[in-house]
C-alpha cells in the first residue's frame, strides 16, 4: 500500500526524520487559520508521482496566493487521480537536492540502501542515464544497516563535515522506518540541504500489505473505494472492475481463471472475490453482499470447486439470500449432492461444468442488459 506524503511525514517525524511542518486542507479557506509561517509550499496528496511536473506543487509568499494555489490544485486531477488534499508546508530554502531510499531486493533477499547527489529528479531516470551518480549497499540482515555505511554513502555523494553526521543519522532512522514499519520502499526525494541542515522535503512509502495484521495502527490507503475496504474488514479478497457480470470463486486460480472463461465468452466482469478455502456460510453470504453493492451488476456468477470449502455450505448461503440479480451457479467438490439440493429448493440450478456456467452467467449479464 503506497501512502500519502502527509501520512509518510507523519511516520517519518515518530522516526526523528526532520521534516517541515505542514498541515493537511481539503478546502483553500482552512489556510487562513493555520499557524504556520510564510513561505509555504501547497502540495497536492496524491498516490502517484511527478506531482511537481504536473503543476500540483507550488510555492506561495503569503495566505492570498497560497489559497489561490490551494484552488486550482484542488481542482485538478493528476495522472487520473483527483486532488481532494492538499498539504500546507512551510517551505525549505533549497540549495542542493539529494536522493535516499530503502528498498527491497527481492533477488538478492535484503534491502539495499540508495543515495545520489542528483536528487529531486526521477531516480529510475538517473539509474538509467546516469548510474555513476547512484550508490548503493546492500544490507545485511543480521547486522543492520551500520553507521559506517551510512558515512561512506555520505561521503560518496559528496556530503562533507557535520553533513556527513545529519546524513548518516538520517539513513539509520530511515532504515529503522523501513523495517520497523515493514516498508517495501522509504524514499526521501528530495532530502535536501536548506536553511543550513538536512530536511525532508518529499516523502515516499510503500508499506507491504501482508505485514498489515501486524500493523493495526497504519493509515488506511484511501484509493480504496468502500466496498475495497468492506471487503479487506471481512478478510476477503475483493477487486473492482468495470463490467457488470459479479464474480464469486474460492481460491485465487480458480477466480483468475474463472475471468478468463467469462473474457472468452464475451463477458465484462463488475469485480471478482475470493471466499478462499474453507468459506463458511457467513463468509459467503459477506462475499454476496459486497459482490452485488457494486451499481451497474446485471448477473452473479459463482464459480466453487469444494474442498475445505463445503458446496452445502455456499448453497445455504445463496437459498439464504437469493439476489436480486440473476445468477449461475457453478458447484463441484465436497457435498455437491447436498448442496445442489439445497439451491434446487430454491429454484436455482447449478452446474457442473465450469464453461457452460461461464456461458450462462454472460448470457444472464446480457440479458438483464436488454
Ligand atoms: P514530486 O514531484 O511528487 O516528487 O514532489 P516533491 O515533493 O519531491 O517536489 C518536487 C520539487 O518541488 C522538489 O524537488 C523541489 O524542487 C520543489 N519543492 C518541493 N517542496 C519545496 C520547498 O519547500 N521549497 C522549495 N524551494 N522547493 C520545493
Ligand atoms: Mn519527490
Amino acid at each position: 500500500m503506497k501512502l500519502h506524503e502527509y501520512q509518510a511525514k507523519e511516520i517519518f517525524s515518530r522516526y526523528g526524520i526532520p521534516t517541515k511542518r505542514g498541515v493537511v486542507v481539503s478546502h483553500p479557506e482552512e489556510i487562513d487559520s493555520l499557524n504556520l509561517s510564510f513561505p509555504v509550499v501547497i502540495k497536492a496528496q496524491v498516490l502517484v508521482g511527478g506531482r511537481g511536473k504536473a503543476g500540483g506543487i507550488k510555492l506561495a509568499p503569503d495566505a492570498a496566493e497560497a489559497r489561490r494555489h490551494a484552488q486550482a490544485i484542488l481542482g485538478m486531477s493528476i495522472k487520473g487521480e483527483r486532488v481532494t488534499r492538499v498539504l500546507v508546508a512551510e517551505a525549505a530554502e533549497i540549495e542542493k537536492e539529494y536522493y535516499l531510499g530503502f528498498t527491497l531486493d527481492r533477488q538478492a533477499r535484503r534491502f539495499v540502501a540508495i543515495a545520489s547527489e542528483a536528487g529531486g529528479i526521477d531516480i529510475e531516470e538517473v539509474a538509467r542515464v546516469t548510474p555513476e551518480r547512484i550508490v548503493k549497499r546492500h544490507v545485511d540482515p543480521m547486522l543492520g544497516f551500520l553507521p559506517f555505511h551510512a558515512r561512506e554513502m555520505a561521503t560518496a555523494v559528496g556530503l562533507r563535515g557535520e553533513r556527513v553526521t545529519a546524513f548518516a543519522g538520517i539513513a539509520a532512522a530511515l532504515y529503522h522506518l523501513t523495517v520497523g514499519e515493514e516498508a517495501e520502499l522509504a524514499e526521501i526525494n528530495p532530502l535536501a540541504v536548506a536553511d543550513g541542515t538536512l530536511v525532508a522535503v518529499d516523502a515516499k512509502l510503500i508499506l507491504d500489505d501482508s505485514a498489515a495484521f501486524r500493523h493495526k495502527d497504519r493509515p488506511v490507503n484511501e484509493e480504496m473505494t468502500e466496498l475495497e475496504r468492506a471487503a479487506r474488514d471481512a478478510e476477503l479478497s475483493y477487486v473492482e472492475l468495470d463490467g457488470d457480470l459479479a464474480i464469486i470463486g474460492n481460491g485465487a486460480g480458480l477466480v483468475m481463471s474463472t475471468l478468463d472463461v467469462v473474457a472468452h465468452f464475451g463477458g465484462r466482469p463488475a469485480n471478482f472475490l475470493d471466499v478462499g478455502g474453507g468459506a463458511t456460510t457467513e463468509n459467503m453470504a459477506g462475499a454476496m453482499d459486497i459482490v452485488l453493492r457494486k451499481p451497474g451488476v446485471q448477473a452473479l456468477f459463482i464459480n466453487i470447486f469444494g474442498g475445505i470449502t463445503r458446496c452445502d455450505d455456499i448453497a445455504r448461503a445463496v437459498a439464504a439470500a437469493p439476489p436480486p440479480v440473476p445468477v449461475a451457479v457453478r458447484l463441484t467438490g465436497t457435498n455437491e449432492e447436498e448442496g445442489r439440493r439445497i439451491l434446487q429448493e430454491a429454484g436455482i440450478g447449478a452446474f457442473i461444468d465450469p464453461e457452460e456456467a461461464a456461458l450462462e452467467a454472460v448470457r444472464l449479464a446480457r440479458g438483464a442488459e436488454r
